[in-house]
This record gives structure tokens, sequence and C-alpha cells, in this order.
């Protein structure tokens, strides 16, 4: 007799889900201007990144120790500047195929979250502008921890909570080789998709179990619910 597992997918959101068309970048560049009169200090990708790194290396940067206060207060002023920037981001979207994937994986009895290096505050505010704030139960955040791992695996402790003691398999889907590498170190399994910066070669030098071009991809729910 086979054992039923329960799948839980732990998505990263931007290149993944949704491209904030730079809303973030905005954001993080109006709270360094606030807190640290300048924003000159952001002369790296965010993609991948943490909230908290994203932050600890604007402070670093700017020649400011990164207490936990500093770090607080920057996110803080992110999180305020993000509404506003994601309802002037004209090239926000929801990337494609996910709205389908998302009702077929719910169909098929998986259970959906994040797992994501916005802080929770955050992915919730990109998640609402895209129309998908309702889909996510559960997830790992940038606020659980700075490392990726670590919120990858808080995410997963979420997701067998509601699993109620069955066996489970957890699956991360992510646009970085930062995904890939995080999700190998939980154990989980890793979908990557090239709808973010890194193409599918570079992705496939993660050595992810999958890659694909987009979530619109015919192999993307098999891919993700391969046991
Ligand atoms: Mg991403």
């Amino acid at each position: 007799m086979s054992v039923k597992r329960t799948t839980i997918v732990l998505f990263d959101v931007d290149g993944t889900l949704l491209s904030c068309g730079g809303a973030g970048r905005a954001a993080m560049r109006s709270a360094a201007n606030a807190l640290l009169g300048r924003e000159d200090v952001f002369d790296f990708r965010f993609d991948g990144l943490t909230d908290y790194v994203i932050a600890r290396r604007a402070l670093v940067a700017a020649g400011r120790e990164p207490s936990p206060a500093a770090l607080d207060a920057l996110i803080d002023r992110y999180l305020e500047s993000l509404d506003p920037a994601l309802e002037r981001a004209p090239a926000f979207r929801v990337l494609p195929g996910v709205t389908s994937l998302l009702d077929a994986l719910q169909g098929r009895g998986a259970l959906v979250g994040l797992g994501t290096g916005n802080v929770e505050r955050g992915a919730r505010a990109k998640l609402a502008r895209a129309g998908l704030a309702e889909r996510f139960a559960f997830g790992g955040f940038g606020c659980d921890h700075e490392e990726r791992a670590k919120l990858l695996e808080a995410g997963a402790r979420r997701g067998r909570a509601l699993a109620a003691g069955g066996a489970c398999q957890v699956v991360v889907v992510g646009d970085t080789p930062h995904d890939v590498t995080a999700a190998r170190a939980i154990g989980a399994r890793v979908v990557a998709v090239a709808t973010g910066r890194h193409d599918e070669s570079a992705l496939e030098g993660a050595a992810p179990d999958a890659v694909l071009s987009n979530l619109e991809h015919t192999r993307a729910l098999d891919a993700i619910l391969a046991a």
C-alpha cells in the first residue's frame, strides 16, 4: 500500500510569482534617503537576498553600525514606502502561469505557502497588489531569519503543522541560485524558474531538480508534485 504524502510548496515571491517593476528597490532607496540621507547604498542586485541582508549591506555602505535597531528602523521605513511605490509601479505584473498553477496545486491537495526573503508585511503588500493575498496561508519570511535556509525551515515547519503529522515532502520554487542552495540546505526538492534575472543555463548550474522557462510551462505542475 502506498502512503500518500502531502506536498508542502514554498514559493519565492519576486521573480517567481510576480515582478514588482522596481517598486521594492524604489522603496528601499526612499527609506535610505530618509534615514541615512543618501540612496547610493544599493550598488548590488536584490534578487535572492533577504530584506535584512539588503538593509545590512546598505547600513554598512553608509558607514553605519548595522545594529538590530538600525536594521529594524530601515525595514520599517521601507515598508512605509512600499505601498505607494507598488501603487505607482506601472510595470508591476503577476508572472505567466502563476494563477492557474496555484489553482491546480490546491486542486491536488498541496499545501501552498511562501518561502521568501521579504519580511511578511512586505510580502503580503506585494501579493495584495497582485490579487494573490488570499492564496498563501503560511510561509517562511525575511523577518523569521536573515538567512534564506533558516526562513525556509520556518516555512516548512508551519506547513508540517498544517499537515497534522502526516508524511510530507517540501518543494521550494524560486528564481535564483540562492533559492536552490537554501532549499538543498534543508533537504527540500527545488524547482527553478527563469522568470527573474537568471536564465535557464545559470539556474541549471545550481543543480535544481527541474528548471522551467516560466510557470505556464506544461511541466510545471508535474515538476512540483514529482515524488
Ligand atoms: Mg526571487
